[in-house]
């Protein structure tokens, strides 16, 4: 998807204090009124209309007119409404190219004031499981749980947690460095995902430390889930990071003797084929404590009977059983979906442009406060209005 930093710096105070208020009336709206909207705005002389008009040119608003005259986010107004965030943060101050095109996000180079650069993640969810969702399971479509700007954004705060929590306990992980809404910032991984390496050094090595990560993993209580050639980097030196967290689940999730298996499975086909590493070669020098049967794997259930509590760590940090579900059911959906239209290939680099300062950007901050029903109350907020961060505590 193209995102057109440029359009920003164009848009006024006034036209963000609407795309603001339309953010505010989907809490409870799919398509927000176009009065609510003016309403929640609060601005004067029917000016909240003009405004439409010019965020519906630019895209950041859809128009839906079916029922009554309404508006809702798009992916890309909701972009901009995250960037202003943390732009107005000090978190960077421009964006630069596309670097990844996931499953279900798109990841973008942005640069800090002082030019360092970081990683951009801007969850998706739907992009590629909406056909899915919409043709198989048309029921869910209506539900709430289903509303993709609100998954996203639990997608997002799900990986920052994960991705901060693992970095504690010394995983090889990205740093994790803010959050809000759908949108994730962390340290640039230099080096390819391995899916794009053709040769390595030392193959063995490098398999032995990945397979050791998802036992490492299960040990402190928890399984990726999606632990491929896809989610794994590896720089000049053959060092592993691995990304890509939002599906993680607990060693006591009822399928995590699958997942785990899979998980090591993947590594095992992946080596086999691309380094030529057989079963023989490895298992006998790994050290793991296998399974005793013939494939002599790493044992799921050796590892789960001395797993620690990161997960419930996790769990009490704000990421509530709740929301843990509700992304589960997603994930699924993702699953069956994700086999045909599996969109991560060499193909995927896609430049967007080159980086666009947008540090011109910054607007004062919001002198007002919405209530969840969409009234407003007068007040001095020095953050981004409650529910849209993504701090570990405030789940
Ligand atoms: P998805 O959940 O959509 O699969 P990923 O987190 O796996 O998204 O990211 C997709 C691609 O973007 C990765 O394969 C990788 O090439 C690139 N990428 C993601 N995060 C980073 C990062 N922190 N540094 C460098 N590249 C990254
Ligand atoms: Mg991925």
């Amino acid at each position: 998807m193209k995102l057109d930093v440029n359009a920003l710096r164009y848009l006024s105070k006034e036209d963000f204090r609407v795309l603001t208020a339309v953010e505010m009336g989907m809490r409870n709206h799919e398509i927000v009124p176009a009065e609510l909207v003016d309403r929640i705005a609060g601005l004067k002389h029917g000016g909240t209309y003009k405004v439409l008009r010019n965020l519906l040119k630019n895209k950041l608003v859809h128009h839906d007119a079916a029922k009554y005259d309404g508006y809702r986010l798009t992916y890309l107004g909701y972009d901009f409404l995250a960037i202003k965030t943390l732009v107005n943060r000090g978190v960077f101050a421009s964006v630069g190219r596309q670097i990844g095109v996931g499953k279900e996000s798109d990841i973008f180079e942005v640069a800090t004031e002082d030019g360092t650069v970081l990683a951009m993640k801007l969850h998706r969810l739907g992009r590629t499981s909406f056909r899915a969702v919409k043709s198989k399971r048309d029921y869910l479509v209506h539900r709430r749980s289903f509303n993709w700007l609100y998954l996203s954004r639990l997608a997002a705060l799900k990986e920052f947690a994960f991705m901060k929590a693992l970095g504690d306990h010394g995983f090889p992980v990205p740093t994790a460095v803010d959050c809000n809404r759908h949108c994730v910032i962390m340290s640039l991984v230099q080096g390819y995902p391995l899916v794009q390496v053709k040769e390595l050094q030392n193959p063995d090595d490098v398999f032995d430390t990945i397979l050791g990560l998802i036992v490492r993993l299960a040990e402190h209580g928890l399984i990726h889930c999606d632990f491929n050639e896809f989610n794994i980097m590896i720089d000049d030196d053959e060092k592993v990071t691995v990304i890509d967290f939002p599906q993680m689940v607990s060693v006591s999730h009822r399928n995590a003797q699958m997942f785990f298996d899979r998980d090591i499975e993947c590594i095992y086909k992946f080596f086999n084929k691309r380094f030529n590493l057989t079963s023989e070669t490895n298992e006998e020098q790994n050290g793991f404590e296998t399974d005793g049967e013939e494939s002599g794997r790493p044992s799921f259930l050796s590892v789960k009977k001395v797993a620690g509590s990161l997960d419930k760590e996790l769990a009490a940090s704000g990421f509530t059983r709740k929301e843990q579900v509700e992304m589960e059911k997603v994930g699924q959906f993702i699953e069956e979906d994700s086999e045909e239209h599996n969109s991560s290939s060499d193909d995927d680099i896609d430049e967007i442009g080159d980086a666009v300062p947008i540090d011109s950007l910054k607007i004062e901050d919001q002198d007002h406060h919405y209530e969840p029903d969409g009234s407003l109350a007068s007040r001095n907020s020095d953050g981004p209005e409650e529910g849209t961060s993504c701090s570990v505590e405030n789940g």
